[in-house]
């Protein structure tokens, strides 16, 4: 994994205007990732997407984050400051990628694999209106084989309780999949826990960054001839310099 240029992530900004949300992620890994193949960035657990997100989002924008949640007693918009150490439960290490594990509840033994942006994708499809239904939908999916007392088993077969240790399973293998920060509101004082979406936030980030730098390409571009190319491979702070130069 490494950082990105401006040109590269610009290109990969294009690349996923108009996709859905995972397909932008796995662009933004496999753009940083040039070690690694579609498969293997598809077939990577969310939480090991994540904590590559984390990391890019380090090396495109720094540690600091802000972000903003609504009180769920008050209705009070609350503005929050993070840093993305806080937030990093896992580490970046490719050989997590696309393990096997196995769980055994009571003569149950499971084996199953960690949900990857495919299974929430294709859980996304079919289970849209039922959050639960959904959740328990990406577990079934998890389960490569199964069997009871030594005999195969069907998925049908395997009892909720099997289920469920399997789902606190598969979240403490993969913590990073779940983000989660505890807030206090300051109008009403009540605390609660949000989820942080680092994809989904990440791209609105450089979705913002994209928007300023074709503004800051096109004023440089006509003030000084330079072609897009060159102003691309200036640093930031020259770049920002240069703007506020001809803004005056
Ligand atoms: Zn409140």
């Amino acid at each position: 994994m490494r950082p990105l240029d401006a040109t590269e992530l610009l290109n990969a900004w294009e690349h996923g205007l108009n996709q859905p949300i995972l397909q932008r992620a796995l662009i933004l890994i496999l753009t940083a990732c040039p070690e690694l193949d579609s498969e293997a960035a598809e077939n990577m657990s969310i939480g090991a997407r994540d904590a590559r997100l984390l990391r890019l989002r380090e090396w495109i924008f720094g540690t600091r984050l802000l972000n903003t949640a609504q009180c769920p007693q008050c209705g009070e918009r609350v503005e929050w400051e993070g840093r993305t150490r806080d937030l990093r439960i896992q580490t970046v290490d490719d050989a997590d990628l696309a393990e096997d594990f196995t769980l055994e509840v009571d003569n149950y033994r499971l084996h199953f694999r960690l949900p990857t942006s495919k299974d929430i994708a294709a859980v996304m499809a079919v289970a849209q209106s039922d959050g639960n239904t959904g959740a328990m939908a990406l577990v079934k999916r998890c389960v490569v084989s199964a069997d009871q007392a030594g005999d195969a088993c069907n998925l049908a077969d395997l009892p909720q309780h099997a289920l469920d240790a399997l789902s606190q399973q598969i979240e403490k293998l993969d913590p990073q999949a779940e983000i989660r920060t505890a807030l206090t509101c300051p109008a009403c004082s009540h605390q609660w826990e949000v989820l942080f979406d680092i994809a989904g936030f990440l791209w609105t980030e450089i979705n913002n960054w994209a928007e300023r730098t074709l503004r800051s390409v096109n004023l440089l571009a006509s003030a000084y001839g330079w072609t897009e190319r060159e102003i691309l491979s200036l640093s930031p702070v020259r770049r920002q310099l240069y703007q506020g130069m001809v803004n005056r």
